[in-house]
């Protein structure tokens, strides 16, 4: 198993600055005190508060000048700044935006690069959090897809695609190698499919990196390419129930076991969590 299942970036948060967003506003989250600044994003505006804004973004602080600057104009895209100041103040990421698988690896990838631009660890922290959940979950659907042979929607790749070229594009590290993780985690059954490869001729970059894995793997034991185990060496159930996925592959010469997530998790406990699998 990779990283992708272990409990990811545990960065330094301080909660007691993040304030309860207001539920009926998408635009604007009220806290005590008036507004005492704004903050302006392509055609949109919102009032904010000096305090709260500068206490977690240090750009922000830094366009502020201290408080005496009391308005401040951010380049890209105003939806995303919406969800940035939405973060600010409540410490959340809005979920909506992650829904849609198409836009969902995209949308992560956009909001961590804004996170990296305003300075906010935990924003950078959760936008990498809904990338694990949806590789996760890619990983499990995959490994069913692959195993039994199910009909596959033809456009189940595209939303990865878009996300792996743009994290190679702006050399984002930590999601490069959550992607990387995901081909491993597939047990490297992915590479056949069809639309990946044209994943992978879009972003040859992204081959090598898992490539250059492939040996490590060998040593370890844990490269079974294109063999399937048949049920699993602790609970001899199959893997492809419901939630359920190999998560390791063994075996020598021809046959290859398996065990499966839930009784991994029971079998090494330490290294593994169920916060980070749902
Ligand atoms: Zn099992």
């Amino acid at each position: 198993m990779s990283g992708l299942w272990d409990v990811v970036y545990m960065l330094e948060t301080s909660p007691e600055i993040f304030v309860k967003a207001d539920p009926e506003s998408k635009d604007y989250v009220a806290v005590d005190g008036e507004a005492d600044a704004l903050l302006h994003c392509q055609d949109r505006s919102w009032p904010v508060h000096i305090n709260v804004v500068c206490g977690r973004s240090p750009h922000l602080d830094n366009l502020f000048a201290g408080g005496i600057v009391r308005e401040a104009r951010i380049c890209g895209d105003a939806e995303l700044m919406r969800i940035a100041i939405d973060h600010i103040y409540s410490g959340g990421l809005d979920a909506d935006f992650f829904n849609n698988e198409d836009e969902a690896y995209v949308n992560c990838v956009k909001l961590w690069d804004l996170a990296r631009t305003l300075c906010i660890n935990t924003m950078m922290a959760e936008c990498l959090k809904q990338l694990v959940k949806l590789l996760q979950k890619k990983v499990v659907s995959y490994q069913h897809l692959y195993c039994n042979v199910v009909d596959v929607p033809a456009q189940y790749m595209a939303g990865l695609k878009a996300g792996v070229q743009l994290a190679y594009e702006k050399d984002i590290k930590p999601m490069k190698e959550f992607f990387v993780n995901f081909v491993e985690d597939t047990h490297f059954w992915v590479i056949e499919e069809d639309q990946f490869k044209e994943i992978l001729a879009a972003v040859p970059k992204f081959a090598e990196d898992f490539d250059a894995k492939i040996p490590t793997l060998i040593r370890e034991g844990d490269y079974r390419p294109y063999s399937t185990p048949i049920s699993c060496v602790v609970c001899s159930r199959t893997a492809l129930d419901q939630d359920n996925h190999w998560a390791m592959l063994t075996g020598d010469d021809g046959d290859t076991a398996g065990t499966c997530y839930r009784c991994w998790q029971q079998l090494d406990p330490d290294d593994s969590s169920d916060d980070d699998y749902e």
